[in-house]
Parts: structure tokens; sequence; C-alpha cells
């Protein structure tokens, strides 16, 4: 798809929209943020180092999250994360590692806090022959409590970038994979255009969704944050 403007997306905590790094900076002092840290603070429990990660698709770099994760979370919990959020197919084998695929892969039950630190960079891997990568970056940690009760906190995330259908000016929702693959044409349709669209070798038209994994083997998305 053609290169366009950086995306954008909005705080979790106070809906500013902004680009990925306006955000990475945002989140830190935003001030509906700071007063849920501050409500979390009082409630019982151990303080831990929590880290904000930005997690970015290894390619284009259209689609983003800002998370939160506590050291007593595992690779694992980030794994199950970032799969329901953006890259289930059919169940693909996934891994962890600093650097590319000749570096070692590091077990997800290894908890964060084993290793985190800010500056750190992860690979993720989803799916070995049709892959998916995703670079994982330590921006940031505190001393505290998490904001929330799951392992993971979504604190931003880009907003759905904008296609418009190949056929016509208005928003397109669905992807020709013939086109796509075949082709090599956009592919992007909008429903009446994907309703009447001729091809069919790679069956109906895909649901264009916030994923980076659109258009990658079975992926049909919904691609909504599991929490
Ligand atoms: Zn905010
Ligand atoms: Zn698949
Ligand atoms: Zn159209
Ligand atoms: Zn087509």
């Amino acid at each position: 798809m053609a290169r366009k403007k950086q995306t954008r997306g909005h705080c979790a905590y106070c809906s500013r929209e902004m680009t990925r790094g306006g955000l990475a900076r945002h989140v830190a002092t935003c001030a509906e943020r700071q007063a849920r840290i501050a409500q979390a603070g009082k409630k019982r429990g151990r303080e831990e180092t929590l880290y904000h990660l930005q997690v970015q698709d290894a390619w284009g770099g259209d689609y983003w999250l800002h998370l939160e994760m506590a050291g007593s979370t595992t690779l694992k919990d980030l794994d199950r994360y970032l799969r329901a959020i953006w890259l289930e197919c059919c169940g693909h084998l996934s891994r962890f590692s600093i650097g590319g695929w000749g570096s070692d892969e590091i077990p997800m039950s290894t908890k964060l806090g084993r290793f985190f630190e800010p500056g750190l960079e992860l690979l993720h891997i989803y799916d070995y022959g049709t892959s998916s990568e995703t670079l994982v970056k330590v921006v940031a940690e505190r001393e505290g409590k998490a904001t929330t009760r799951h392992a993971v906190a979504l604190m931003a995330r880009n907003d759905a970038p904008e296609v418009s259908c190949a056929e016509c000016e208005r928003p397109a929702k669905w992807l020709c994979m013939e086109c796509l693959y075949e082709y090599e044409e956009p592919g992007a349709l909008c429903d009446e255009h994907a309703e009447s669209h001729p091809h069919d070798d790679y069956g109906e038209p895909m649901p264009l969704v916030n994923s980076p994994r659109v258009g990658m083997c079975g992926y049909v998305g919904p691609a909504e944050p599991p929490y």
C-alpha cells in the first residue's frame, strides 16, 4: 500500500491525538494517567518495576502500541496480547529474541523484570512461514503499582490507517488478496465494490482491520484489544 503520512493515535487516558513519538513522551506526563497511577498506588500490594513498551510492526511502522507491563509478567503474557490484538490467524509458532533470526530465542516463561531495561529492543516473530515481525522497545521504567489487574495496560494505539477504495474514493473496508498477490494492485475495496469484485481465486476479500497482519496468511482480525 502507498506510503502515507505518519499514523496518529489516541492516549487511552485523556484521548489526546498524537503521533507515535508524541505519545511516547505524552504518556509519561499525562495528567489523567498520573491520576490513575496515584489511585493504584493507594491499593494494597507491593510495588515493583513497570515498563513502558513501544511496540511496532518492524517493516512499516504504521501500526504501533504503547503498553505498560510489570516486571512480574512474562514474555508469554506479551505474546498472548500481541496475538489477540494483532496477529492470531491459525495458531502459528512465535518467538522473542534480541536481534533477528540468527539470535537465540528467549523462553516465553521469562519474566520481564529479569532483563528489561530502558533502551532494550526485542524482536517478536509470529509465524515462521509468512512472518509478522514486531519490534518491542523498552522506553522507560517506573517503580510503583500496576494500573490494571491484567498483565498489560494499553496506553495508546495507532488509529486505523485510512485507505481508499481502488475503484472509487470511499474508505476501503476489504482487501482482495488476488489483486495483491497476482496483479500487485492495492486491492483495497469499499463495501459496494467488494460486493461486485470479480476475483475469487483467493476467496472473498479479507476485512481491512487495524493490524500489521492484514493480507497475510488467513488473517481476518478482529484486531480488537482483548481488554
Ligand atoms: Zn493522555
Ligand atoms: Zn495463519
Ligand atoms: Zn469503491
Ligand atoms: Zn481483486
